[in-house]
């Protein structure tokens, strides 16, 4: 919902603390003027003054200062000489010169390994759905690099292919027969190598095992291309490229994500090793971002029963991501009525796309997942998955009697939503985890694929905000850019970078500022059961915060994009300074 943003009176609020401390906090802001330096204990570490703060908290929209404590939560926010009673002979002031500060901005859905390896030029492979998947997709790259140079990909996973088989080399290597391939497997404790890898590092059918490794062979005993364990080495050692592991990955990611604005990330779709990679990065205090991981629905039903969610300041694993259908450029989102570009399949059937889940395994996964205390956020793009998402949310709230409790199941994207559907994400408490940019992305070719009628019905965020639903933005970076003032120029505009089409498409499902910058934050905050930590500047909460360059509330339109993020602060800690 819209909260004004006028600068209305700023009073200042107190850090709750013990009562004798509140005590001695009202009498020292009585007589303030006579006070030189705070008592022991409200003295703040940090003062960033002389600031116009948009803090999201609906009590108190706007304010010029901010007090951090010493544990790095707010301790005041209010004006200028409300918060200067925090400031005491040790506190350091920071003097933003009239910058806008906002909540440090948070992405409801985005692939963090694969902007990871995105960044570092390796080829994320865990959303190829096959073997052949696979290959094209390293076909694609290798054409754009010279013969030679070694392709380097990683986290595919045969497990999720409906074969459940693992890959060979041969269709690999007919297909990159110049470049030499190494594609580790999800795991990390297997690899799959093409030919000229094999050549490169002198395997032949007669190359012993390793101790600790084994190098899978057909039954002609020729080595299928997979190396398991201390058999990778094999092939590492002859690497004159760099291989990066899952902590290079979150690292190389997480130093983009700072600079962009994003305090916190949900990422949409990992492995119990990716969670281990993660509690570490979390335990030696070098995962700075917070994020909040939704384990992939194939290794939920063995997890949950055995794992408690993970819950700590930086990292909660506590949600599961299952898949109902495709995507909508490749017609594979699932549809109630057939496509208007493609209305029969080859076999002259009616075509409404893909069911690429089921919607009875949601059903039971959504039960395990209420039994065990996690969060559903289920992928549904057309608007027949929206529809069987929903049914199958209902069925298991109702077999649980858990309508009305406290789950925050989300729908991933949400896309194409049928006018019937659309009041039901309020009335089950069903959030809507929604990416603006697909929108400006996806506009040209919608109303081909659906038809002019349909088309009114996506991306309507208008529409659900009025019945109360909650919507949490995100961009589905590596997918789009993760730079969240793409996304929110988008909310506003529903118009590509040019501003076209003029007044945007489908204008009536435009966001205002305040919805937009809601979604980024205190909504986001909430899918991640953050909200009393994070997603609004308000006395108690972790000082997660941004200064940028321009005031996105007020300016031009056009002019958001071209935002710049000066300082990136989370728990008090400055994280990004721009160069
Ligand atoms: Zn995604």
């Amino acid at each position: 919902m819209a909260s004004p943003m006028g600068l209305g009176h700023l009073p200042c609020y107190i850090a709750p603390m013990e009562s004798h401390m509140l005590m001695l906090a009202v009498c020292c802001l009585a007589c303030a003027g006579s006070l030189a330096t705070p008592p022991v204990g409200i003295e703040a570490r940090t003062i960033y003054s002389n600031a116009n703060i948009y803090t999201m908290d609906p009590a108190r929209p706007r304010a010029e200062a901010i007090a951090i404590g010493d544990d790095g939560t707010i301790m005041g926010v209010g004006s200028h000489d409300e918060v200067s009673l925090f400031e005491g002979p040790d506190t350091v002031v920071i003097d933003l010169r009239g910058r806008t500060v906002l909540p440090g901005l948070i992405d409801a859905h985005g692939h963090v390994m694969g902007l990871g390896a995105y960044e570092l030029g390796v080829l994320d492979l865990s959303s190829a759905t096959s073997s052949m998947d696979l290959v094209e997709r390293v076909a694609q790259l290798a054409r754009r690099r010279t013969p030679g140079e070694w392709i380097l990909g990683g986290r595919w996973d045969h497990e999720s292919w409906p074969s459940g088989k693992l890959p060979t080399h041969d269709d690999l290597s007919r297909a990159i027969p110049e470049h030499p391939v190494w594609l580790r497997r999800v795991d990390g404790h297997a690899g799959l190598a093409n030919a000229e890898a094999m050549r490169r590092a002198g395997i032949t059918r007669d190359t012993k095992n390793p101790p600790g490794g084994e190098i899978l062979r057909d039954s002609r005993g020729e080595p299928t291309g997979v190396f398991v364990d201390r058999a990778m080495d094999l092939i590492e050692r002859v690497i004159d490229a760099p291989t990066p592991s899952d902590e290079e990955l979150i690292l190389a990611a997480q130093k983009h994500l700072l600079g962009v604005g994003l305090t916190g990330v949900h990422d949409a779709g990992i492995s119990p090793d990716d969670a281990e990679a993660y509690k570490r990065l979390a335990g030696d205090g070098r995962l700075k971002m917070r994020v909040s991981a939704m384990l992939s629905a194939p290794y939920a039903r063995s997890y949950l029963p055995s794992h408690e969610p993970h819950v700590s300041d930086r990292f909660v694993l506590r949600s599961v991501k299952y898949y109902m259908d495709g995507a909508m450029g490749s017609r594979g989102a699932w549809l109630l009525e057939p496509y208007s570009d493609r209305p029969r399949a080859d076999d002259g059937s009616p075509y409404t796309g893909l069911a690429v889940g089921d919607p009875k395994e949601l059903e039971d996964l959504s039960r395990l997942a209420l039994r065990h205390g996690w969060q559903m956020r289920t992928h549904a793009i057309g608007d027949r998955a929206n529809r069987e998402v929903l049914d199958a949310y209902e069925h298991a709230l109702l077999e649980e009697d858990a309508l009305g409790s406290d789950h925050r199941f989300c729908i991933e994207h949400a896309q194409m939503l049928h006018p019937a559907d659309i009041p039901r994400f309020a009335q089950l408490g069903v959030l809507a985890s929604m990416q603006p940019r697909h929108e400006t992305t996806d506009m040209r070719w919608v109303e081909e694929r659906i038809g002019p009628e349909r088309a009114r019905g996506t991306y309507a965020w208008a529409s659900l905000l009025r019945t109360g639903a909650r919507i949490c933005a995100g961009s589905d970076f590596p997918v789009e850019p993760a730079n969240p003032f793409l996304g929110f120029y988008a909310s506003i505009t529903r118009s590509d970078g040019d501003g076209e089409p003029a007044g945007g498409w489908q204008p009536q499902e435009k966001m205002t500022r305040a919805e937009a910058l809601h979604a980024f934050t205190r909504d986001a905050a909430y899918a991640a059961f953050q909200e009393d930590l994070c997603g609004s500047l308000e006395v108690g909460k972790s000082a997660d915060l941004i200064v940028i360059d321009r005031d996105i509330m007020t300016c031009e339109p056009r002019e958001i994009l071209g935002t710049r993020v000066l300082r990136t602060v989370i728990r008090g800690e400055t994280v990004y300074e721009a160069p």
